[in-house]
């Protein structure tokens, strides 16, 4: 087990995640933001000037 990884913030509902265990990631201008379910995803890619 390790807790070494670095949590990460997901932009659509603040939650925050590992890496590992998010369901989904989308890539806007150049950084990965990884996300607690396809939902928050859809989200995202519908908008990310909303959440960026
Ligand atoms: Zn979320």
């Amino acid at each position: 087990m390790s807790d070494t990884e670095q949590l990460v913030v997901d932009p659509v509902c603040q939650m925050r995640i590992r890496p590992s265990d998010a369901v989904a990631t989308v890539e806007h201008d150049g950084t990965v933001y990884s996300f607690c379910s396809q939902d928050c995803a859809d989200s995202f890619t519908e908008a990310p000037e909303d959440y960026v």
